[in-house]
């Protein structure tokens, strides 16, 4: 089964439009979480291929920034259209190095294209403007230049779209890229080369580097004059790790980091319909996305609907390896990912929570861990205060709106909030007092291409998808002229 899926997986680093190894030979294992067995070996970048990636990126940056916005834009989309044939092929694979069951995969699949294909329309949309100075009746012209080389570093939860999410925009504005997958994940990654190439993406404008020396790698990278943007998806720790070194070089920073979502349901809600949000909210990636459903708050009146109905929902999920049709719950990502669920979910337990559903682990191999729904959470428990990464729901209730403003905004998180009401007036009251980026109002799902994606608060700076994304890889020129 595996050699009918990685025959074709290039597994070396894609420099300057060729495989190499690495340049001290390294390499390093690809595990899949589901048999815990290795499944590649890939080489492991040193800070010598990472310059030998900044040559190759600065070589590029020149031709590709001159390129027609409409000839960026036309290799953009056939990166989609490369992307959509091969569609089945990428889903089994980030299947098999992340875990996640097919139709999750099938769905990241698609939601990784559409940053091609989006971005292919906004590569033709560099908007700039001409207005005249005030005082002394110059002309201000304000353009925007791609920036230069940009850094991408990207987490294991989705291998796919984290990363188009970068390059789409990035080459839309004309950047080349140098992308650290992450290490659990370098798969994915590597086998869209190829077709990135057949669209016709240059030598050189995209380069992928997997390593476990990430730290060296991208630090190196972050101080070398030529870079001039670093795109982080990842936890808040390493971010500000990111941060305080793109610093040195003070580079443009777009972090999108960790989540900690509030999920409220008033008693106005449409029950049935909160429960097919939160399913997706929580459930989407067996909860390792940075936008799960971390809180779930309750109106007291609904509480006991909601949490049987969320129970028996949970209950019907089908567990198991993630390539088997039929399977809506696949392992997690590793060993540690599941250590940390298993720690918040006996910390809550102990502090009072009643296991509705899952809470036990099954036989392995694999690293499983059941649909579980958890209520009477108390405050104190640490589920509330950090990322579950996990299937796991933690209900509370509530009683008034504005304590339910407070609870979900008691977070140093930002990144969505999501609420369910009949009532759009208090939909819009509450969301507007809400501290995130972004608000699911009777949805579950907010990720859009075409939608500025991004948080406040220590969830992160910038935007990604959106004409937004594509600005987080532009520099500003104004021109004073006199004519
Ligand atoms: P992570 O540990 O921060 O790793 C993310 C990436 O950074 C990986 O490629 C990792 O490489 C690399 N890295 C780790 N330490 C580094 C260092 N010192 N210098 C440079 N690079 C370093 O995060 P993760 O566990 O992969 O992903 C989960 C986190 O991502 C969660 O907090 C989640 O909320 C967040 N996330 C946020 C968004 C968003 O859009 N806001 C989306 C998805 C995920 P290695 O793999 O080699 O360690």
């Amino acid at each position: 089964m595996y050699d009918n899926l990685l025959a074709n997986v290039p597994t070396d680093l894609w420099i300057g439009g060729k495989w190499r190894k690495s340049s001290d030979n390294s390499r390093f294992d690809v595990i899949d979480p589901a048999t815990e067995r290795k499944i590649a070996s890939v080489a492991n970048a040193t800070v010598e291929d990472a310059k030998a990636a900044l040559d190759a990126a600065d070589a590029a940056f020149e031709g590709w920034a001159k390129r027609k916005p409409r000839e960026r834009g036309e290799i953009l989309r056939k990166c989609y259209e490369l992307i959509m044939r091969d569609a089945e092929r990428f889903a089994k694979l980030i299947t098999l190095e992340n875990g996640k069951a097919l139709p999750d995969s099938r769905g990241e699949v698609a939601y990784a294209a559409e940053f091609f294909r989006w971005y292919a329309e906004e590569a033709v949309r560099n908007l700039g403007s001409i207005s005249t100075a005030p005082a002394s009746g110059a002309r201000i012209v304000a353009q925007h230049k791609p920036a230069g080389i940009a850094v991408l570093v990207t987490p294991w939860n989705f291998p796919a779209a984290m990363a188009t999410r970068k390059i789409g925009p990035a080459l839309a504005a004309g950047c080349p890229v140098i992308l650290k997958p992450a290490s659990d994940t370098p798969l994915t990654m590597l086998a869209l080369m190829p077709v990135l190439e057949e669209a016709g993406v240059p030598a050189g404008v995209v380069n992928v580097i997997p390593s476990r020396s990430s730290g060296k790698v991208v630090g190196h990278m972050l101080h070398d004059p030529r870079v001039r943007v670093v795109s982080f998806t990842g936890s808040t720790e390493v971010g500000r790790k990111l941060l305080h070194e793109a610093a040195d070089n003070i580079l443009k920073p777009a972090m999108e980091l960790g989540g900690n979502a509030p999920f409220i349901v008033f008693d106005d809600a449409d029950i049935d319909a909160a429960i097919d949000g939160a399913m997706i909210a929580k459930m989407r990636n067996m909860g390792e996305a940075c936008t799960a459903a971390n809180r779930f708050y309750v109106h007291e009146k609904v509480h006991d609907e909601f949490a049987k109905k969320l129970t028996d929902k949970m209950k019907s999920l089908k567990m198991g390896n993630g390539l088997d049709e039929g399977v809506n719950l696949g392992p997690l990502v590793n060993k540690d990912g599941r250590d940390k669920v298993i720690e918040l979910v006996d910390d809550a337990v102990k502090k009072g929570a009643k296991v509705l559903a899952g809470g036990k682990l099954p036989e392995g191999p694999g690293f499983f861990y059941p649909a579980t729904v958890l209520t009477n959470v108390s405050d104190d428990s640490k589920m509330l205060n950090e990322e579950i990464f996990g299937p796991v729901a933690s209900i509370q209730t509530f009683t008034s709106e504005d304590e339910a403003i407070k609870r979900a905004n008691d977070t140093e998180y930002g990144l969505v909030a999501y609420l369910y009401t009949k009532d759009l007036s208090r939909g819009m009251r509450v969301s507007e007092k809400l501290d995130f980026g972004m608000i699911g109002l009777n949805r579950g799902l907010v990720s859009d291409p075409a939608a500025p994606f991004g948080g406040t608060k220590q969830s992160g700076l910038g935007r990604e998808g959106a004409h937004e994304g594509m600005m987080e890889f532009m520099e500003t020129q104004y021109v004073s002229v006199s004519w």
